[in-house]
């Protein structure tokens, strides 16, 4: 090995030794509840795919109807020849369900925030993140070039201390739902903080659309605020959605500056628009089968209750993430190989995802679970736990 390559290995090393290695599992059957891992059957609690339409029939279906119309790539970036009728039609369908002047596709989320952060800001301008942002708004923040600023969960005292030094253009970006832990942005005073000190407020809803909110409009419906409230809004459409690709809705004036400027959106090929049919019909679902998101808030009621009375220690989340808090990384894998083992598939979560010493067993629910599987589930945790 060349020197380099030699201490590429030791970092490896060490990253195992800290029991921090990362590797992937093989999944031998469809996305769903049901998974088969290494020939066996295993009930799995760890996707983002909450309504359980990752593998609808109808989405599918739409799907193949569509690779049948349109073949399977889209050939080129949107600016060039890849913006399809199905791409267009979506994003019109995106900016009424979110009730925004318009919406713009992404290939992913990673891309749309980097996109939009970096498009906004510059030298000279600052961008104040919540500490538990999602990797993708962090990146965002440092690649745009401006003044980076962290605040504290959900701190809005620190975060007015922050914004009243700032001068240039003032982004505030946050997480709707936070990814890692389950619970809401305290999204009326960013929105009170934003307007008052003259600064944009972005809001990432992966984990909320669809879930959250009477009609699945995520953390903006539940809270009740507008474009004029919360002028950027991200969603991602690999989660809730159960397909694949991302989007950004807001004004005219957003998505124009958008399509000229950034990067992630210019330089990359589009998503297929067979996704995005599939997504058209998904969407159709999101809104009209309120069944799925009271099905996850009773399964996450059910599984919050049996928990608290393991005395395992949660977050305080109403969404359909409910993390059990572990602390050590080495316990949660140990505590995450067991539950494989008893047939159930919870991934540990471990620092850089989460802050040093908060490791954890994120626990997601699909509107597909069944009550009966939530206490099989607690029995095999009230197990696990003891070992
Ligand atoms: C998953 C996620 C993203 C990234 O979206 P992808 O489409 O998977 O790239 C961005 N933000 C948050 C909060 C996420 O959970």
């Amino acid at each position: 090995m060349t020197p380099a390559f030699t201490q590429l290995a030791a970092n490896l090393e060490n990253i195992a030794r800290k029991n921090l290695y990362r590797s992937r599992r093989i999944i031998e059957s469809p996305q769903g509840i049901n998974l088969q891992l290494d020939g066996r059957n295993i009930l799995n609690f760890c996707s983002n795919d909450y309504l359980g339409l990752a593998n609808h029939p109808h989405v599918v279906k739409a799907f193949i109807t569509a690779a049948n119309q349109y073949g399977v790539g889209s050939g080129s970036a949107h600016l060039v020849c890849g913006h399809s009728f199905a791409h267009h039609a979506l994003e019109e369908e995106l900016a009424a369900f979110t009730g925004r002047d318009r919406a713009l596709l992404f290939s992913t989320g990673y891309m749309a925030n980097l996109g939009v952060i970096s498009s906004l800001l510059g030298r000279g301008d600052a961008v104040f993140e919540d500490r538990l942002n999602h990797a993708s708004l962090l990146d965002g923040g440092l690649l745009s070039g401006a003044k980076f600023k962290r605040y504290a969960h959900a701190d809005i005292d620190h975060l007015v201390t922050d914004l009243q030094k700032a001068a240039g253009n003032k982004l505030i970006v946050t997480d709707g739902v936070f990814s890692m832990d389950g619970d809401f942005a305290p999204l009326k005073k960013l929105s009170h903080a934003a307007k008052s000190h003259n600064a944009w407020l972005m809001v990432d809803d992966a984990h909320g659309l669809g879930v959250v909110g009477e009609r699945g409009g995520g953390i903006l419906e539940y809270y009740d605020l507008k474009q004029d409230d919360v002028a950027i809004l991200m969603g991602t459409l690999g989660k809730g959605f159960g397909t694949f690709g991302a989007f950004v809705a807001g004004s005219e004036v957003l998505i124009e500056t958008l399509i000229q400027k950034a990067r992630t959106y210019i330089y990359t090929t589009a998503l297929p628009a067979a996704v995005a049919e599939a997504t058209r019909v998904s969407l159709k679902f999101v809104i009209a089968e309120n069944w799925r998101r009271d099905k996850l808030k009773k399964l996450s009621a059910r599984f919050r209750s049996g928990a608290q009375q393991l005395g395992l220690q949660l977050v305080d989340s109403s969404s359909a993430i409910q993390p059990i808090l572990i602390g050590d990384s080495k316990r949660a894998v140990v505590i995450s190989n067991a539950l494989l083992n008893a047939g159930f598939l919870i991934s540990a979560i471990r620092p850089p995802t989460v802050p040093q010493g908060t490791a954890r067993l994120r626990v997601t629910f699909s509107a597909m679970h069944e009550e009966q599987q939530i206490d099989q589930l607690l029995d095999a945790l009230a197990k696990s736990m003891a070992c």
